[in-house]
This record gives structure tokens, sequence and C-alpha cells, in this order.
């Protein structure tokens, strides 16, 4: 089964933090944090539409400059959350450059500060110099994004700041039966995707779905109805829940937020600076150890946990967060306490 979600670290383990998650279907792609983004593809991140930064801690942002540098001449609209602060951060940086000899720039960037209870947008266009304009305002109640495919979420958790978790989720799984398609005379293409937006739209079942391709240098085309292509075609299955944890306190209410957010993750990407023989170390400086980033997954019931944002002090012992990380997921060594 094919997952409509392609997620990688743009880091190593010990470089900084950020997940960027390709979207199959769409072609376009998501981005959690801005850490370093200089040794990853500017054709990937050309790809970006949204992009959520936990905190603007440096090694959380510092490739927001990459980003604006890559899109600056383009005619896209970037989408990007973050936590209170996030438009005075954002501004600050713009304002660290001169922006003359931009008027024809169609770049626009729509910044969302996502504060506990609601949502204040704001949008910066390049070809005013990236002044603020107020959007709007609504309410937040866990939802950031959500078009037809998938949502995004968040919660608010405590690094001594606000730090912002999220989780891509996929609506619904949809996967084509190959032997039926066979059976139907009608090679995949573009139309595949006409026809499973029309099912997440929930479309009328007499919605008429097209197919065109080449024979021979002919094109060819037929013409179907929703029903006859869902019901001949179509499997359905529960989507693909991928949660994104960063820099945060094992504290109890940071631990019941974030196990309500991961619960049944497919793959849940959690932060780990220490080792549980530094708990200590990482209580202090609002962090988790990667003890206690298996245990947030084995209490979530995760399938797959992805440990990374390990300190530069154990270079040379990234073994060592996966064992730990693992024996705490499997339960092997007891669960942290939180506190
Ligand atoms: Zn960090
Ligand atoms: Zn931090």
């Amino acid at each position: 089964m094919k997952s409509a979600f392609l997620p990688r670290l743009v880091n190593g383990p010990f470089g900084d933090p950020g997940l960027h998650i390709g979207l199959r279907w769409q072609g376009t792609a998501l981005q959690f944090d801005l850490g370093r983004l200089d040794r990853f593809p500017a054709a990937e991140i050309l790809k970006l539409t949204h992009v959520f930064v936990s905190h603007t801690h440096i090694d959380h942002f510092i490739g927001f400059d990459r980003l604006i540098r890559l899109f600056l001449a383009r005619d896209a609209t970037v989408s990007l959350f973050g936590p209170p602060g996030i438009v005075r951060n954002v501004a600050g940086k713009l304002a660290g450059y001169t922006w003359n000899l931009v008027e024809g720039y169609p770049f626009i960037l729509e910044v969302h500060e996502v504060h506990p209870s609601r949502i204040s947008t704001v949008r910066l266009r390049a070809m005013t110099g990236f002044g603020i304009e107020q959007v709007d305002e609504r309410a937040f109640t866990g939802v950031l994004h959500d078009e037809p495919s998938f949502s995004v979420h968040a919660v608010h958790l405590d690094h001594r700041i606000p730090c912002l978790a999220f989780a891509a989720v996929e609506k619904t799984h949809l996967n084509i039966r190959k032997d039926e398609l066979e059976r139907l005379g009608v090679p995949a293409g573009p139309w595949l995707n006409v026809l499973k937006n029309a099912i997440r739209t929930q479309q009328p079942d007499g919605t008429v779905i097209s197919a065109k391709w080449f024979l021979s240098g002919t094109e060819q085309q037929a013409t179907f109805r929703l029903q006859e292509l869902r019901e001949r075609l179509v499997v359905e299955a529960p989507g693909e829940k991928i949660v994104y944890a960063v820099d945060n306190l094992f504290s109890s209410a940071n631990v019941a937020r974030l196990v309500e957010l991961a619960r049944d993750a497919t793959i849940f990407y959690c932060e780990s600076l220490f080792l549980d023989e530094d708990r200590e170390q990482a209580l202090k400086r609002y962090h988790l150890t990667a003890r206690q980033a298996g245990t947030l997954a084995r209490w979530a019931g995760v399938k797959r946990l992805e440990v990374f944002h390990f300190s530069p002090r154990y270079d040379g012992m990234a073994d060592r967060f996966y064992d730990e990380a693992a024996a705490a997921f499997a339960g092997t060594i007891p669960p942290d306490e939180p506190v």
C-alpha cells in the first residue's frame, strides 16, 4: 500500500531539526521546522505550500532565510504557522534586508500566529517590501489546516516558551485495485487523482469522471460514473498519521497533550536531546531524553518511533539513543515518570 505522505528528516540526528513531508499525489510538500536547510535540495523546498514552525530557537528557524531566498521571485504563496510571537520573529528577520527593486515579485507569505485559543493571520507581500497586512483572526480548536485529503493539527507544549507539536493526518487512504483497473482497460494516469478527489470531497454518485490517454499516438477517452469506479476500483483504508514533536519538558501536562496528539500515529518523530543518564540536565533545559521519547511512543501506541535532535555532546553515540528509545518503547526498561 503506497503512503500519501513521504516524510524525511532534512538533516542527520545530530543536525538541526526539520521534517519534510512530500505529498505523493499532489506533488507539493509540507515542512515542519526550519533548521538549517542548506543541504536540502532547492527543488524539494520549492514544493512547499505550508510550513509549520514549533518555536523560534535558532536551530529551528535559521533555515527561514533560505526559504525566502528560493521563493522570492516565484509566483507562489507559502503559509507559515508558528507559536505566539511568530509574526514579530518573521518581520524581524525580513527587516534585516533591504527590499527595493522587488515591485515585480508576486511572492506572498501568509503567517498564522497560533495562540492557545485563536489564530491570527497576516499577509506579507514581496512587492510591498513585506509590509504587514492584517488578514483575519479565527478560533483555534486544534486544527491548523484542513483540505480534502489531509489535515494538520497542533498542541502547545511547555519548553519554557510555547512550543508547538504537530500531527499531519491523512483522511482516508484510497488504493486503486490494479486487477480491476486492467479489466477496465484504461491505463493509470492523472484521472485517478480526479477520482480520488471526487471521493474525498464527497461528490454525488452520478458525477462524471473522464479518463484520457494515448494509444499509438491517438487520444482515447472513456467516461464513467463516480459510483461505478468507486465500487469497482477503490479500496478505502484508514489514513496515516505523522506526528512531529520537539523541544519540551517531560511534565504531566505536556505528556497528556502529546500522547493524545500522537495516539496511534503511523510515525512519531520525537526529539531526544539527552540520554537518560543526563535526565536532570534534560529537565533543567526543558528537553526530552531518549527514554522519555520511548515512553511517550509506548503510551500513545504509535506504530513507529523515530528519535532525532541529539545533543552534539554525544557525537558518535547515536546508537545509544536508538537503543534507549527502543527499549522504553518496547517496555523492556520501565517508563519514565513525568514531573
Ligand atoms: Zn531544539
Ligand atoms: Zn528549543
